[in-house]
């Protein structure tokens, strides 16, 4: 009899013991992480695995293992040349939610550097790649050797997975989101931390959303998404923190893909619109973080106060443009952005009842964002950098009938309905004021307090 380690795999056997309930060997989910980035395995299977996963869900020893094989499915990123600390932030997927553009240049010009890889747009969240390439000549995909040298000449590049830097979420990432198998602790898990992992970060700070508009909705799933990835990221040897932050509404005003250029460059030009105020707060507090971590603050206070600054000096709207002209952005497109915006439809919302705005179904606007064509139906198709929507009422809210409620921009006028319709029906007024809406930034996850959270949990 051959041992296990000689046997040789076939991805129908890890399929039916997968769909079966059996927890997978290291050497069985690493088969799969491999065939995931070279393709050898096809993605009907793949397709298959991952919905069996998603509906068994994977182990505390599966999403580890399965973390580190796509990690290493590609080469890994080496920052030691950089003679600096490098940190960076993920956040498990918002709508609105664009806090990279932010704190990468933030961090950066406080002397942290930022090696930070992202993704495209997920279910119905945006993606920070699709954001970027909204400036026009942006590069997201870069070669080690260039990523490498933006970094160097700029303290922060953003780029996305490539055939080299974490392949396997490159292809699995793609897949989940036609497949409805993106809501998943360990799935979710094991793609962010693969991309993060392989840019050999010393520091990481994880944005781990609640509420109506994050993938995992329940407080007690949130939370443990967050122990699971702290977990996973100090045991592979990345300092990490995640802080549970809100997402029962839309982050800031802009949810689409210029307007969300739009919404951070007037930040990082020093705007503090009331709109924008949780973006702004939010992305100083992870800045905030991530300088502690690159061991340029003593405490995440004290980078909070350092991050400020540099918003407040204008060093982090410096280090933004150089970022995006090194990566081949025009970035006179800033000069005037309201010219450079051109949707190809314009629809203006009024608020069609007079009360409250009391809840948000925040993943049903995310959807309504994706349908204005500001997202993509089916995986490789372009997005249209122009679509999006604009919120002028916040949780809380008192309104009036017929007062501006949101502009809809869609690719064209036959694009307007449905995220209206989906927009209306996710909105509900009050007659009172509602509840105290949850903070801003809850709980927060450090090695200590992930473990006793996954130990007390099991
Ligand atoms: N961001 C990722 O990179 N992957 C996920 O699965 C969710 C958010």
């Amino acid at each position: 009899m051959p041992s296990e380690s000689v046997t040789p795999l076939h991805m129908i056997d890890i399929l039916r013991k997968k769909r079966d309930g059996g927890a997978l060997s290291e050497r069985e989910i690493q088969f799969v992480a491999r065939g995931a980035a070279d393709s050898s395995i096809p993605a009907d299977q793949l397709a298959a695995w991952l919905m069996a996963s998603w509906i068994r869900g994977l182990s505390l020893d599966e999403t580890r293992a399965l973390t580190l094989a796509m990690r290493d499915s590609g080469v890994r990123f080496s920052p030691k040349n950089l003679g600096k600390r490098t940190v960076d932030k993920h956040s498990s997927g918002g709508v609105g939610d664009k806090t990279s553009f932010l704190v990468a240049p933030l961090a950066a010009a406080c002397g942290v550097a930022v090696p930070m890889i992202s993704g495209r747009a997920l279910g119905h969240t945006g993606g920070t790649l699709d954001k970027l390439e909204a400036i026009p000549g942006y590069r997201t995909a870069l070669t080690l050797a260039e990523f490498e040298a933006v970094i160097a000449k700029c303290g922060a590049s953003i780029i996305g997975q490539t055939d080299q830097l974490a392949p396997a979420d490159r292809k699995l990432y793609a897949l989940r989101d036609r497949t409805a198998t993106v809501e998943n602790p360990g799935l979710i898990c094991a793609s962010i931390l693969s991309k993060k992992l392989a840019a050999g970060l010393n520091g990481l700070v994880l944005d781990v959303k609640t509420g109506s508009g994050a993938f995992l909705r329940k407080m007690e799933d949130t939370e443990f998404l967050a122990a699971l990835m702290v977990a996973t990221a100090e045991s592979a040897g990345t300092e990490t923190v995640a802080l549970l932050t809100d997402m029962s509404q839309p982050l800031g005003r802009a949810a689409g893909n210029w307007i969300e250029q739009v919404e951070c460059v007037e930040l990082l030009r020093g705007a503090r619109p009331a709109w924008s105020e949780d973006l702004r707060e939010l992305s100083l507090i992870l800045a905030g973080w991530m300088i502690h971590l690159g061991g340029q603050a003593k405490t995440p206070e004290a980078g909070y106060q350092l991050a400020e600054a540099a918003l407040t000096d204008g060093a982090a709207l410096a280090a933004f443009m150089k970022m995006v002209d090194a990566q081949g952005g025009d970035v006179s497109v800033f000069d005037d952005m309201e010219a450079f915006h051109k949707p190809g439809a314009t629809l203006k919302v009024d608020a069609w009842e007079s009360g409250y705005v009391a809840e948000m179904d925040t993943t049903a606007l995310g959807w309504a964002v994706q349908r204005t064509g500001a997202g993509r139906e089916k995986a490789g198709e372009p997005v249209d950098p122009h679509a999006g929507i604009l919120f002028h009422a916040r949780r809380g809210a008192r309104v009036e009938r017929g007062q501006l409620f949101a502009t809809i921009y869609a690719t064209n006028a036959e694009m307007l309905a449905e995220p209206e319709a989906i927009l209306k029906a996710a909105i509900h007024f009050s007659k009172t004021p509602p509840h105290a809406v949850v903070p801003l930034v809850g709980r927060v996850f450090t090695r200590e307090t992930a473990e006793k959270y996954l130990k007390d949990s099991f």
